[in-house]
């Protein structure tokens, strides 16, 4: 192990303890995407931590949701940037901690948010520290960014999330790590939802059936053409989630809708599937079908840029005594957005464990202190 490293691991062995002390707070503080008042009160609370570690906070206030939480540190050098990013927001309605209350257990922390993502957060706040502490001062400028919304989508942060990497060197995405062997995403797929709307012709089923068009046949013949787009070989899939329809079973349906997921794992796949989307036509043609919807976030490529951070990151694990492995995965994150831009992102930095979204959600205790010390130099070396 490099002696300057094992130094820094030390550092952070030592804090363990304060370091879960820290995030099992944040996991205490619920901030469910919808209670902006909650999602608020865990801003302040982080606010608070980065101010005393040296960092000017500054909120983006939002009406609909929990305001963003952006700290800057300042440095003597006049390098650009690192951004790290992250989200406050969880999956779980308040009041989640009476059934899932945050305990450790056989060597990992539990409860809701754990590994997504307040043990990210928890590490940027370390990493900091540590830095601080060897330098007397950062020895770059750092962003961090908190965004409310990031579970329901990130409507309200993209822009502030894009402007901020433009400004940046490279992009640390404090997600949860991939897997037990705690593995950094460089690649992700990018996400899109298209609805279905097919309008028939209601009639009497009895009395009447010759009248009617069914909706609902006409939307299984455009479910059975969307699912054909699927490519599992190009990374492409669409899942038809949702669907709905009619009134009263002795009734032609003059209704039905359907929900579709949309993975992309090529950026190009994008304009390829919006075409073949918003070209469904009804195969009824007293049915009509209206397609509305598009792609959310665009896929996070293993870009040169992406695969220069991994490496850099791989190094750093390796003089840290481990191997740290990289993995493409079919979820989305706001390291999706900065990846499109071009800018260097490098994700699932954060916390390692399991179940996350799931009652069993968990990170492992003792993997805390070298993810800190990777973050931490990483911030040093981009
Ligand atoms: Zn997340």
């Amino acid at each position: 192990m490099d002696p300057v490293l094992a130094e820094r691991l030390r550092f952070f062995e030592e804090r363990q303890e304060k370091m879960v002390a820290t995030i099992r707070e944040l996991v205490e503080t619920e901030s469910p995407s919808d209670n902006k008042q909650a999602v608020d009160r865990l801003g302040q609370v982080l606010a608070g931590k980065f101010s005393a570690r040296g960092g000017r906070v500054q909120l983006h206030r939002v009406a609909s949701c929990g305001d963003h939480l952006q700290v800057e540190f300042p440095a003597r050098s006049s390098a650009k940037p690192v951004l790290l990013l992250g989200h406050l927001d969880t999956v779980y309605p308040m009041g989640t901690l009476a059934s899932m209350p945050c305990q450790e257990k056989d060597g990992r922390l539990w409860g809701p948010g754990t590994l997504d993502m307040k043990s990210g957060i928890g590490l940027m706040l370390y990493a900091v520290e540590g830095l601080r502490s060897w330098h007397g001062d950062l020895p770059r400028p750092v962003t961090v960014l908190l965004v409310s919304d990031e579970e329901v989508g990130s409507d309200s942060s993209r822009q502030i999330t894009e402007d901020l990497a433009k400004k940046s060197a490279a992009v640390l995405v404090l997600e949860p790590s991939y897997g037990l062997q705690g593995a950094v995403k460089t690649a992700r797929k990018g996400v899109g939802e298209y609805q279905l709307k097919v309008t028939g012709v209601a009639a009497h089923s009895g009395l009447d059936f010759e009248k009617g068009q069914s909706a609902i046949l006409e939307l299984a013949r455009q479910i059975e053409k969307v699912s054909g787009f699927t490519d599992l070989k190009r990374g492409l899939t669409l899942n038809v989630g949702l669907v709905q329809g009619g009134t009263r079973v002795n009734v032609v349906p003059a209704e039905a809708t359907a929900a579709v997921d949309v993975r992309i794992s090529r950026s190009q796949d994008a304009a390829y599937i919006d075409k073949r989307m918003k070209s469904l036509r009804p195969t009824n043609r007293k049915c009509q079908v209206a397609v509305t919807g598009g792609l959310n976030r665009p896929p996070m490529e293993r870009t040169a840029g992406v695969a220069a951070l991994y490496h850099e990151a791989a190094q750093i694990a390796q003089k840290l005594g481990w191997k740290l492995e990289e993995a493409a995965v079919g979820g989305g994150s706001d390291g999706n957005f900065t990846a499109g831009l071009g800018i260097p992102t490098l994700d699932g930095l954060g916390g390692v464990g399991e179940g996350a979204h799931a009652t069993h959600e968990s990170i492992v205790i003792s993997e805390l202190p070298k993810r800190a010390a990777l973050v931490a130099t990483l911030i040093e070396r981009v």
